[in-house]
């Protein structure tokens, strides 16, 4: 049985139960533009709870509130209790309340197109015109844009998400709300926002979410962002995440503010060294082709010396790893060199390999070291 006939099942499964339940969100706003979407989320009344107790295999997921997986059939949804989410203070953690209605619940949903419900046989719940929204290729908060974008200042973040993914404007309106409440994405914690950046860089429309980002106040809150997004505008030049990282960095300054993993941290800095150094064999030689094909991609944008063959060139090196050089450590230290001198003179010879200055066979490396 696929996921979608399953899913049906977990739905009447909950009805029979005597509670309400529906598909809700991107799964229904895909569905309803034609998209393969095997992320399918439900909204119900009934409780954790209740939910364990109608089903097997029900996994608590820590960061939803009220929110389960349910496996079904091998394939897992998401099940979330119908709520509220009441804000004050700090605008960072809502009061969540348990809700009555599924009315309640797509209120406090974020914009119009992802408020949508549905049922089994794919009868539509839409109180908020998201269907014409859809139709019309508009992102527009539900309810009040001036509340909607400082209760949750991570909404501003989805909305470019959502216009670079869909190809969709953000309504007027809309903007207005992302640019009062610009200032509260400095609340939002880093890992939020880095998750909904690495989405939008995975987006056909990269380029459109960046433009609405770029020319709202929300770049002045989003620290060494501006000049690289800027430049990725000016020669609409798609990026992956990571090289952005290290454009924006590289102009800017690094900032933690994005939280990468320190295997993200140590790559981003590897190409923001390279971009300063040219890229002849041993800088080739010596760095992964990502790596590399990243550095060279900034310096292009930078009107650097970038090179046109740089997969070739790693292809072409005569040799690839230290390992098959035909010299050794040993064989330095036997001409008579010590300490750092030894380290000095591998790299010398391997640098005469790589340039093709010095065949790979060690009595000729060892001839040209000894003059
Ligand atoms: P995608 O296809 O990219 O996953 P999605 O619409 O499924 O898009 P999710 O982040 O998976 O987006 O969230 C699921 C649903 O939860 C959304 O459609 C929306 O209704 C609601 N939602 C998620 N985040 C927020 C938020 N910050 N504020 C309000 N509603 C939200
Ligand atoms: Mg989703």
């Amino acid at each position: 049985m696929n996921e979608l006939d399953s899913a049906k099942i977990v739905l009447k499964k909950i009805k029979e139960n005597g509670f309400l339940a529906y598909f809700v969100g991107g799964f229904v706003r895909d569905y309803i533009m034609g998209i393969d979407n095997n992320d399918i989320d439900i909204t119900t009344n009934a409780t954790k709870d209740d939910l364990q107790k109608i089903f097997d295999k029900v996994i608590p997921t820590g960061e939803k509130f009220e929110g389960v997986t349910i496996i079904y059939n091998d394939y897992k949804f998401e099940v979330t209790t119908f709520r509220t989410d009441l804000f004050y203070g700090d605008h960072r953690h809502p009061d969540v309340r348990i809700a009555k209605t599924l009315e309640e619940d797509l209120a406090r949903r974020d914009f119009t197109i992802n408020a949508l419900a549905c049922d089994e046989a794919f009868n539509i719940i839409d109180k908020y015109d998201g269907r014409k929204d859809i139709e019309n290729k508009i992102i527009r908060a539900v309810g009040d844009s001036s509340k909607r974008f400082v209760e949750d200042a991570l909404r501003i973040m989805r909305a470019f998400y959502f216009s670079a993914k869909l190809n969709f404007d953000i309504d007027s309106i809309t903007l207005k709300g992302i640019d009062e409440a610009s200032i509260y994405l400095e609340n939002v914690s880093g890992e939020r926002i880095y998750r909904e950046l690495l989405k939008m860089f995975n987006t056909k429309y990269l380029l459109k979410g960046l433009k609405y980002m770029s020319s709202s106040k929300s770049i002045l809150h989003l620290p060494s962002l501006k000049e690289s997004t800027n430049i990725l505008l000016k020669y609409h030049h798609k990026v992956d995440f990571i090289e952005y990282l290290a454009l924006s960095f590289y102009l800017e300054g690094k900032t933690n503010r994005y939280k990468l993993s320190n295997k993200e941290s140590k790559e981003i800095d590897n190409i923001i060294k390279l971009v300063d150094l040219p890229l002849n064999n041993l800088n080739i030689f010596n760095n992964e082709l990502s790596t590399l094909e990243k550095a060279n991609d900034i310096k292009y944008l930078l009107n650097k010396d970038y090179v046109v063959d740089v997969v070739s060139r790693k292809n072409n090196l005569v040799i690839k790893d230290l390992k098959e050089l035909a010299i050794n450590p040993n064989d330095i230290i036997e001409l008579g060199y010590k300490g750092p001198l030894i380290k000095e003179k591998l790299n010398h010879a391997l640098n005469l390999v790589l340039d093709k200055q010095v065949k790979n066979e060690r009595n000729a490396i060892l001839e040209k070291l000894k003059k």
